[in-house]
């Protein structure tokens, strides 16, 4: 099912229930969990990052839970690359049908001295027994260089290089604290793809926070350069400011093609329905000018703006809401509304104005959207009969 041996297919690596998961207002129940990992799989991800097995006891039972009942995707866990984390990964992940492990160290200047308390040569060793160990039980491992972004290029290379050696394949290389430009992550992952040249079969990863408002852009300037997996999450949640959004990152990737040239294998009618899902599972409402996903996404308000959405939509979209699933262009009626949207939506109402009773109707229009934010159908319907009974009012007294 995976098209792994195309050098265009991009994968989608979903982590919402690991580094989303983890962040503050976003845990789920493992009820809630299985509801996302069933919408991510509707999505047809390439992975999907059920947690972090060795994390708590709960964590490893919403991994296996997922494991268990999520079908398509590839199930991987998070683990440090010690032998106690890895196991614990394993175990949680023996019903899945198709497995990964996601090992990690941190690689930077900063979490060796501070975090580890590990010189360079101890942090290749324990790379290289790591992967070597998680490759005993599985065939499918992936590495990743904590806060690869602050650590000095050729020690990163070096480090990816044993990984790659030691039987990794998949070289994540994350912006753990969302620091870098879409410029400077472009060269690193052209210096990496070309220093590391780990061969045909092991792919490249990024792993983009959203600090500074580029984890998108960066993920795409990392695909420029030659990465075929993004790992991202559905609204972007997760650590502090969140992670890649996939909703933008694949419809990105999809809506220019023309200029990415590379596919992925995301149902994107779905995007719509996961987003919502993980809405309902967390309680936290997306904010409403999100890209793809949010409520305005499609709306429309301007009346310059909804004159030409009605004589043809790509005038002002350019993508269609049924591509990610979205109900519907909605046609805001507001203060800002014209009179073709007004008359478009009466008709779709079943409602026929006189040409003659336009104007007034377009007077009393203004003055209630002066007061209210939106005007409702229930409240256009309103106009219209109180709009037609001054005209028959008028009639009598003349
Ligand atoms: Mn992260």
């Amino acid at each position: 099912m995976t098209n792994s041996s195309s050098t265009d297919h991009v994968r989608i690596f979903d982590t919402s229930l690991r580094d989303g998961e983890q962040s503050p207002g976003f845990s789920m129940t493992m009820k809630g969990k299985l509801r996302m990992a069933k919408a991510l799989a509707a999505l047809n991800v390439d992975v999907i990052e059920a947690g972090f097995a060795a994390a708590s006891p709960g964590d490893a039972e919403a991994v296996r839970a997922i494991a268990e009942e999520a079908e398509g995707p590839i199930i991987c866990s998070l683990a440090r690359v010690t032998e106690p984390d890895i196991e614990a990964a394993a175990k949680a992940l023996e019903p899945a049908a198709r497995k990964r492990a996601h090992v990690f160290i941190g690689t930077s200047p900063l979490h060796r001295e501070f975090k580890l308390k590990m010189r360079k040569g101890e942090i290749l060793d324990a790379i290289d027994r790591g992967v070597r160990f998680a490759r005993e039980t599985f065939e499918d491992v992936e590495f990743s260089a904590e806060d690869a972004m602050r650590t000095e290029r050729t020690f990163l290379a070096e480090c990816l290089k044993v990984a790659t050696e030691a039987g990794a394949t998949t070289l994540n290389v994350p912006d753990t604290v969302g620091y870098i430009t879409p410029e400077e992550i472009f060269d690193t992952f052209s210096y990496l793809v070309e220093h590391v040249d780990p061969g045909p079969g092991v792919v490249f990863s990024v792993h983009c926070h959203d600090d500074l408002g580029m984890a998108v852009a960066n993920s795409l300037a990392a695909v420029r350069a030659g990465v075929r997996q993004v790992e991202c999450t559905i609204n972007g949640i997760g650590e502090r400011a969140g992670n890649c959004a996939m909703e933008e990152v694949v419809m990105a990737l999809r809506t220019r093609k023309d200029s990415y040239g590379v596919e992925t294998q995301v149902n994107t009618n779905k995007l719509y329905h996961a987003s919502r899902t993980l809405e309902e599972v967390t309680s936290e409402k997306v904010q409403r000018n999100k890209a793809i996903v949010g409520r305005n996404a499609f709306a429309h308000e301007a009346g310059i703006h909804q004159h030409g959405m009605l004589s043809n939509p790509e005038t002002y979209e350019i993508m269609r809401p049924e591509d990610v699933g979205q109900p519907n262009t909605t046609l805001v009626l507001g203060k800002h509304s014209g009179k073709h949207a007004i008359l478009a939506r009466l008709e779709e109402l079943g409602h026929e104005v006189d040409p003659e009773n336009v104007p007034a109707l377009f007077t009393a229009f203004k003055k209630l959207a002066d007061e209210k934010k939106e005007v409702t159908d229930e409240d256009l319907r309103g106009l219209v009969s109180g709009a037609s009974n001054r005209v028959i009012v008028s009639e009598v007294s003349e």
